[in-house]
C-alpha cells in the first residue's frame, strides 16, 4: 500500500504539539467502557496518542500499553507526559500479528486518506489477538476534506464505514454511536464512535 498519511496534517501536529497538549480533555467515560471488556492487564496498542493522556489513564488501570504516533513532536510530548518512551509509528507500518487484547485510535484514524483506510483497518485486525477489541472515532460527513487549521479529514458516513471495516476482516460485532462535540478548530462537529471486536 501507499503511504497511508497527509504530510500538512502531519505539519500542523508537529508545529502546533504543544497547544494541543494542552487542549487536549479526555472522554474517560468511554475510554473506561473500553477497558471494562479487556482482560485485567491485557495489552493494549495506542495509535495516535497525541499528548498521552488515553495511554496515561490506561497504564494507570494496569494495563499494558503501548503508546505510539505519527508525528515525532507529539510522541515526544506522550514521553514527557508518560514518563517513557513513546514511538513514532504511522498507522500503515503496523506490522504486527495477533498481538493486542485491544487497539485504542481516539480521533486520529480520521486523518488517514479516504483510500487508504481499508488498509489500515486490516493492519488493526490483523494486529489483534482473535476476540481482541478495536476503538476508532472519526468526524462524520459525506467525504473528504480540510479544517480551517489545513487538517485533511475523511469525514466519513456510517453506511461508507461499515463497508471499510466489513472489508478489512471479520468482526463478531460493530457498533457505531454518535453524538455531538467541538472540536479543537472550535467547529461543532458529530462524531462516530466505532468498536469492533475480532472474531474470536
Ligand atoms: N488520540 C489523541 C487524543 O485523543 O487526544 C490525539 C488525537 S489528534 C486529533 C490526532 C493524532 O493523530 C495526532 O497526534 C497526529 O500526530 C496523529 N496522526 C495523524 N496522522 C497519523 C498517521 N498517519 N499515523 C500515525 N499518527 C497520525
Amino acid at each position: 500500500m501507499t503511504n497511508a498519511f497527509d504530510s500538512d496534517t502531519l505539519a500542523f501536529y508537529q508545529g502546533n504539539a504543544a497547544d494541543y497538549a494542552a487542549w487536549s480533555k479526555h472522554r474517560h467515560v468511554r475510554l473506561n467502557q473500553f477497558l471494562e471488556r479487556l482482560p485485567p492487564g491485557g495489552s493494549i496498542l495506542e495509535l495516535g496518542c497525541g499528548a498521552g493522556a488515553d495511554s496515561a489513564h490506561m497504564i494507570a488501570q494496569g494495563f499494558a500499553v503501548r503508546p505510539t504516533d505519527g508525528s515525532p513532536q507529539m510522541a515526544a510530548q506522550a514521553a514527557q507526559r508518560l514518563g517513557r518512551d513513546v514511538e513514532t509509528l504511522l498507522f500503515h507500518q503496523l506490522d504486527d500479528v495477533g498481538l493486542y487484547d485491544g487497539v485504542w485510535a481516539n480521533a486520529c484514524l480520521l486523518h488517514v486518506p479516504r483510500d487508504e483506510l481499508g488498509g489500515v483497518l486490516a493492519r488493526i485486525w490483523r494486529a489483534l489477538k482473535p476476540g481482541g477489541l478495536f476503538y476508532a472515532s472519526y468526524k462524520s460527513g459525506e467525504g473528504e476534506g480540510r479544517d480551517k487549521l489545513a487538517r485533511y479529514y475523511n469525514y466519513p458516513s456510517e453506511v461508507w464505514l461499515r463497508e471499510r471495516y466489513r472489508d478489512a476482516g471479520a468482526w463478531a460485532s460493530l457498533a457505531i454511536e454518535a453524538n455531538q462535540d467541538i472540536g479543537y478548530d472550535n467547529q461543532p462537529t458529530e462524531i462516530l464512535h466505532v468498536t469492533a471486536q475480532r472474531v474470536a
